[in-house]
């Protein structure tokens, strides 16, 4: 611990006020450290003023067209209804406003510095913004990622979910490039918004590294829904056009959309940022290499969250950042846990999902038992819907411990969290079996699965 240091500006300074630099400012503050922490846009980072939450209020807002029809099948009359993107997309803001808010003051109150502006690195302990020089005990780099776009012609008339929560007109038909997290949240929020939305993915099926029961049932259900979910396909060049863009796709046909998003994945936002000046290594992507505790090779230079590129969650890096400053600042020693994360995708219908796939399983287990269910969540028998629900356990037979859950239905991200808990405490099946059932609930599968696969 180096708390109180006269010969520094800063006990800590903190490049990024997103999730993790925010954590790490506020706690390292608590116990006593002065600490300064830059942001260069708006305090709150990707989560708060362009991913998680602006996403989740999006993916709620395009519920509703369906949430009409499941009304009916209820007795309801639902009159005439209609959508304001505009009305929206503003009402969204103020809500990202109140939040960002709510975090200017959280740093306030932990006594923690917020300086606006660029910051960056000129040594172990140099820091500059603009023309001032600051210096500290150690620096904290927590400045996230950004949107990828591969080198395609044309790739300036596309864009990203960065420019999707602010388009000034609603695209009634739009094209999603990728198969990631953000890919299919986003069909799925303009999908049920009532675009025409066609999704390109150029592998052999959306949503690499889940389960694979998980990454079919979602292309199925998503096609179900209207959604074109076109795989084995990527972009070679796109076109403007008076109406929007026009696309040539590997197969050699072309597409016409009045917007093109890509979700091709997120870089860490190290370029510019003088870390190589201060000697500090980077992987090939741009990532800082770190060790357990976040600890870069320069000794007083550490980074936690996406910049990482470890594991890119909002609630990771919030531990990652917290376990920091505990350990430089607390006196303890605490290094963040990376293993059976709990994870949702607000895909429609949503995924959630903790531990291994069941091919991930069978690599690193000799023998194990898959026990699922498929059936038509209670909601849907009056709602009318077709949409169907799935769980899936996976358990390792030599030692009964449930390895993998995975679900895909109504409610998906709600119940996994508590799933989660029982798998990284390493539950065994037995265990899960002698769990009362909440009844009738659609989490309820996860204690009845008896019969393995
Ligand atoms: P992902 O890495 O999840 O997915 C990127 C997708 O783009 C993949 O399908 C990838 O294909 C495809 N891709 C990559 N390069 C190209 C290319 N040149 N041409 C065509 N397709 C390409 O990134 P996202 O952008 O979706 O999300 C970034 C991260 O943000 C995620 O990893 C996730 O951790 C996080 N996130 C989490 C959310 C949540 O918790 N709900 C929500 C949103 C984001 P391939 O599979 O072949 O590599």
């Amino acid at each position: 611990m180096s708390i109180g240091t006269t010969e520094f500006d800063y006990d800590l300074f903190v490049i990024g006020a997103g999730s993790g630099g925010t954590r790490a400012s506020r706690i390292a503050a608590s116990y006593g450290a002065r600490v300064a922490v830059a942001e260069e846009y708006r305090v709150g980072g990707t989560c708060v003023i362009r991913g998680c939450v602006p996403k989740k209020l999006l993916v709620y807002a395009s519920h509703f067209a369906e949430d009409f029809e499941t009304a009916e099948g209820y007795g309801w009359t639902i009159g005439e209804t209609s959508f304001d993107w505009k009305k929206l997309i503003a009402r969204k803001d103020t809500e990202i406003d109140r939040l960002n808010g709510l975090y200017l003051n959280t740093l306030n109150n932990a006594g923690v510095e917020i300086m606006l502006g660029r910051a960056v690195v000129e040594g172990p302990n140099t820091i500059r913004m603009g023309d001032k020089v600051i210096t500290a005990d150690k620096i904290l780099v927590a400045v996230g990622g950004w949107p990828t776009m591969p080198d395609v012609p044309g790739i300036e008339h596309a864009i990203t979910s960065n420019e999707a929560l602010h388009l000034e007109e609603f695209p009634k038909r739009i094209v999603v490039v990728g198969g990631g997290y953000i890919a299919v949240e986003f069909a799925g929020i303009f999908g049920g918004m009532g675009s025409d939305v066609i999704q390109l993915y150029r592998g052999e099926q959306i949503l690499r590294g889940f389960d694979d029961d998980i990454r079919n049932r979602l292309a199925d259900e998503m096609r179900k829904k209207g959604m074109d979910v076109r795989v084995g396909v990527n972009v070679t060049a796109i076109e403007k056009t008076d109406t929007g863009v026009s696309l040539t796709l590997t197969d050699g046909t072309t597409l016409e959309a009045d917007a093109v998003m890509y979700a091709t994945g997120r870089s860490p936002n190290t370029k510019g940022l003088g870390l190589d000046t201060a000697g500090v290594e980077l992987a090939k992507n741009g990532a800082v290499k770190v060790d357990a505790y976040g600890k870069t090779n320069v000794a007083s230079i550490f980074a936690v969250g996406d910049v990482t590129d470890r594991v890119q969650l909002t609630p990771v890096a919030i531990k990652e950042g917290h376990a920091f400053a505990l350990t430089e600042f607390g006196g303890m020693t605490v290094s963040p846990e990376h293993d059976a994360i709990p994870t949702a995708v607000f895909s429609q219908p949503p995924i959630g999902t903790v531990g291994l796939s069941e091919a991930e399983a069978r690599e690193k287990f000799t023998d194990i038992d898959v026990y699922e269910s498929d059936f038509r969540p209670m909601k849907h028998t009056l709602g009318g819907s077709n949409e169907r629900a799935y769980t899936k356990l996976i358990v390792d037979k030599a030692t009964d411990k449930v390895v993998g859950a995975h679900m895909i239905g109504l409610d998906s991200a709600e119940i996994i969290q508590g799933i989660g808990i029982a798998v990284k405490a390493e539950l065994t099946k037995t265990q899960f079996d002698s769990t009362v059932a909440v009844h009738p609930s659609s989490a309820e599968e996860f204690v009845l699965m008896r019969n393995p696969r």
